[in-house]
């Protein structure tokens, strides 16, 4: 009987595991570990801070996964060895055959002094929640989503915020009286996917008068006063403050050796496997430098991609059947920009020499494909 280790149960890490399920023996063991008891869909708490998602539609719980044969371990993770692929979870030590590590990005609002006592982080639920608890009620003012660092996970979404809070406030029509400005550590929207994407993100903000400002690092937040100070000592007051926080590696990654506390794992960009065999990293806990001198975008269509992959050079190392595909840098993400149209970006992101990516006119199709892949997300394993 083998055993494989998945520490993390979001978007790579149940792609592992299910593809795991479908070409290991029903005797072998596939173990996920997650300190969350629910799945939460991320894509979606974008439509939690604008009001057409709520809190409960957007989670599902992780025990059910259980009558599909992987074994579900509800406990956080307090030590990682890839030397011998051991997982600490819950006062119990699991060795593996292979581990996959599929732990994300952590959010660390407190990177910017003063940001963790804002309450409209929309990386998170309840964060989302409190975004559309103000957006109901604001009247008049300003309104700032701000990107206080690189790298962050989605690209898209802080630009989809945006256009999503305008198109809220235009359809109440009380946009005249609320501005809406986005302030970014970066220098350009979705710079990896190369200038003809950005520029079209760029023409999308203009269009619907939300002002861009970029190259623009936070320092502090000033809570009391509702003032953001920038590097360059910009001041801005905000009414509302919708923001990308500052994220890391995990610290249990951190604390195995596995990657700097300012950097991500390194791994085979092709396989995923770390310096140790069989030892997998995927997801948003990886850093895989592309040829322009950028990295990969933490995404979940990677992600996802990425534990497919590991799974099946996995299954067939223990098994010594069937064949494994490579991860080849492919990816998609719909661009959602308010009054029911979405656009798409899709394409080769290890193109050489830079990667080749294409923008689909938007339109309200790419909005119902978002909304149509959303539920595909929970009918495949709910
Ligand atoms: C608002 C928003 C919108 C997005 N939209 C899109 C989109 O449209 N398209 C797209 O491709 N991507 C999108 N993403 C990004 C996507 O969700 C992530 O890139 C993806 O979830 C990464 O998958 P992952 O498996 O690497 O990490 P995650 O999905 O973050 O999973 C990591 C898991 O590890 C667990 N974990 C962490 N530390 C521990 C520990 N110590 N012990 C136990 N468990 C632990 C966490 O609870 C979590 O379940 C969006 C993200 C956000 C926030």
């Amino acid at each position: 009987m083998a055993r494989v280790l998945i520490a993390g149960a979001g978007v790579g890490g149940l792609a592992a595991a299910h593809r795991l399920r479908r070409l290991l023996p029903d005797s072998d063991e596939i173990v996920v570990f997650d300190h969350h008891a629910v799945h939460t869909f991320w894509p979606s708490l974008l439509w939690v801070m604008t009001g057409t998602r709520d809190a409960k539609q957007v989670v599902r719980p992780l025990g059910t996964l259980r009558d599909q044969g992987i074994h579900i371990i509800e406990a956080p993770i307090t030590s990682l060895d890839p030397s011998t692929k051991t997982v600490v979870a819950g006062n119990a030590r699991w060795e593996g055959d292979a581990l996959i590590i599929a732990l994300g990005a952590e959010l660390d609002p407190a990177g910017v002094p003063g940001l963790e006592n804002v309450p409209g982080n929309f990386y998170q639920v309840d964060g989302a929640q409190a975004i559309w608890r103000d957006l109901q009620t604001i009247t008049q003012g300003r309104i700032v989503v701000l990107i206080s660092r690189v790298p962050f996970k989605c690209p898209a979404a802080p630009y989809e915020a945006a256009m999503l809070i305008d198109g809220y406030l235009r359809k109440r029509r009380r946009r005249d009286q609320v501005d809406v400005s986005l302030w970014a550590a970066e220098p350009s929207p979705m710079g990896v996917a190369g200038p003809v994407v950005s520029q079209s993100v760029l023409d999308a903000l203009a269009s619907r008068q939300i002002s861009y400002h970029p190259r623009q690092l936070a320092v502090r937040v000033n809570t009391e006063a509702s003032q953001l100070t920038f590097a360059d000592e910009t001041e801005l007051p905000y009414d509302l403050l919708a923001y990308v926080p500052p994220h890391r590696a995990p610290k249990v990654v951190v604390d195995a050796g596995l990657a700097r506390a300012d950097g991500w794992i390194k791994v085979n960009r092709h396989t995923l496997e770390t310096s140790t065999t069989n030892v997998f990293a995927i997801g948003d806990v990886t850093e895989i430098p592309l040829s322009l001198g950028k990295p990969l975008p933490k995404a979940g269509v990677f992600a996802y991609r990425q534990g497919e992959v590991a799974a099946e050079i996995i299954a067939q190392r223990l098994t010594g059947r069937g064949s494994a595909s490579v991860f080849n840098g492919v990816g998609e993400c719909f661009i959602e920009m308010g009054g029911g149209i979405a656009g798409l970006a899709r394409g080769n992101f290890y193109g050489e020499p830079m990667p080749a990516i294409h923008a689909y006119k938007a339109g309200r199709h790419w909005h119902a494909g978002k909304v149509a892949f959303e539920r595909h997300w929970w009918a495949q394993w709910w």
